[in-house]
């Protein structure tokens, strides 16, 4: 192709009035600005003339071709940037789906925080009040501890909780936990970042009383007890006790901190997911402050929660990064409905979607994939054939990482003609989407976490053939 022809084709290319002027575009651009309508034609007229350039048997669009497209475009722009999805992983809280599905009681608080609220205001007294009462007597209630602040997440709990009591000290935490959760946050990172300088005791499998009792010695000034969320040390381990570490602070008079991760407020060995802590006995231990996400086994909106003895919790409550890292109104009131949960445990496997999806039993799974069956054997039909098949679903954000629940999961193997990743694309591009796993060259669909059957049945009847 020459560089004539190039040109011819790239100035046959429509001009932006003229795209703007096309009837397409009349009413979307009475309704948005002008000067974002104009950019949103130039990026399209930027891409067709890569093209052109790039493709010499491609022929210049229409206006009429063009004007459709930056209309499709410019209603994009509208579309919420959250969607809901079906969460049928087999990860039943999913760090990348937004973790614990909130209760219709948290949805409810998120609603009525949203308008003016008595957030700091004390209504009593008709003055300012403190943002944390909104969740403190509950907190302090059900942990047992003296005092209770809430951050953005328990990343931020943990950070604050160092910065405040150790900043610019050492903080002594064994080897066998300086674990990595999730891609951004690592131990070491946390703590550096917190401004706190890290001595690590003991070995990766294997940390005694008199490794803690050594950096002390040395110069530490906090003790930090990290519960390995992720990862389990089996074999020839050993650990101290948050009790024993609590002892050996009060001898040495340096503050105890324990990050618990998940933060269960009950017991979930019942279920079947085993060695998680319960935030009571880590204060009834005697920790100092412990932290743990608002999020995962709580099974409420994303925060960090900051347990412990009074004296440090004003503390925290003094240090200017707090500001920096509170929570807004809506997480405190969908927090608080989530917390008010705990106090009727008959009622909380109901209350609270993430206790209903641990509670669950086979035949429960199992009446739900009855109903989803036909549909979506209607859907699959010369797609993939479907089979319902034991499964193994976990509990996820790190929480519990070798636990799994008995479920029951719809395998998807592809016809000819099709692929795994093709019957999962399909399954996105439905409304809700829905999200499965890929295994062994198929597709599995957990319903462990299945909460509305309804909303599953009613995106695949009402997919296109
Ligand atoms: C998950 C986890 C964190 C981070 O909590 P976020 O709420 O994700 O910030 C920190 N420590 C432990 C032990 C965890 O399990």
């Amino acid at each position: 192709m020459t560089n004539a022809e190039s040109l011819q084709r790239l100035a046959a290319l429509p001009a932006v009035y003229e795209i703007l002027a096309h009837p397409r575009l009349e009413v979307l651009s009475a309704n948005i600005d002008h000067d974002l309508l104009v950019a949103g034609i130039q990026a399209r007229l930027a891409f067709h003339r890569e093209v052109l350039r790039n493709g010499p048997h491609h022929s210049p669009p229409s206006a009429d071709e063009l004007a459709q497209e930056v209309a499709l475009e410019v209603e994009k722009w509208h579309a919420p940037g959250l969607e809901p999805v079906i969460n049928l992983t087999g990860t039943l809280l999913h760090t990348n789906l937004g973790r614990a599905p909130l209760s219709a009681a948290a949805i409810a608080a998120l609603v009525r925080a949203a308008g003016s609220v008595n957030l700091e205001y004390d209504l009593d007294a008709g003055k300012r009040g403190d943002r944390d009462s909104v969740v403190e007597a509950l907190l302090t209630r059900l942990t047992g501890a003296e005092a209770a602040t809430v951050v953005n997440n328990n990343a931020a709990a943990l950070y604050l909780a160092l910065n405040t009591l150790a900043n610019k000290r050492r903080v002594v935490v064994s080897r066998g936990e300086l674990v990595e959760i999730g891609a951004s946050f690592r131990m070491p990172d946390i703590i550096r970042a917190s401004g706190c300088r890290l001595m690590e005791v003991g070995t990766t499998n294997r940390t005694h009383l008199a490794d803690y009792r050594q950096a002390l010695d040395e110069g530490g000034q906090l003790l930090l007890k990290v519960h390995t969320s992720n990862y389990r040390v089996v074999g020839f381990a050993s650990e101290v006790s948050l009790a024993e570490l609590v002892k050996l602070g009060r001898e040495r008079n340096v503050p105890v901190v324990a990050d618990l991760g998940s933060g269960a407020l009950v017991d979930v060995s019942r279920y079947g997911v085993p060695d998680e802590p319960l935030v009571q006995d880590a204060v009834r231990a005697g920790a100092d402050l412990v932290t743990f996400s608002g999020d995962k086994l709580l099974g409420g909106p994303q925060s960090g929660v900051i347990v412990g003895r009074s004296p440090f919790i004003k503390r925290v409550k003094r240090n200017p990064m707090k500001r920096a890292l509170r929570c807004d109104k809506l997480v405190l009131g969908a927090l608080d409905a989530t917390l008010a949960a705990y106090l009727s445990p008959q009622t909380l496997e109901q209350n609270l979607p993430t206790y209903r999806m641990l509670s669950r039993s086979l035949a429960e799974i199992e009446t739900l994939a009855r109903q989803v069956q036909p549909p979506l054997e209607r859907w699959a039909q010369g797609r993939a054939k479907v089979e319902l098949l034991p499964s193994r679903a976990q509990v996820g954000s790190g929480a519990a990482p070798d636990a799994t629940l008995p479920s029951l999961a719809f395998a998807l193997t592809p016809l000819k003609g099709s692929s795994a990743t093709q019957l999962a694309r399909a399954l996105r591009q439905l409304s809700p989407p829905v999200i499965g796993r890929l295994h062994d060259g198929g597709l599995l669909l957990d319903l462990r976490a299945l909460l509305d059957p309804e909303r599953l049945i009613s995106a695949l009847s009402e997919a296109p053939p």
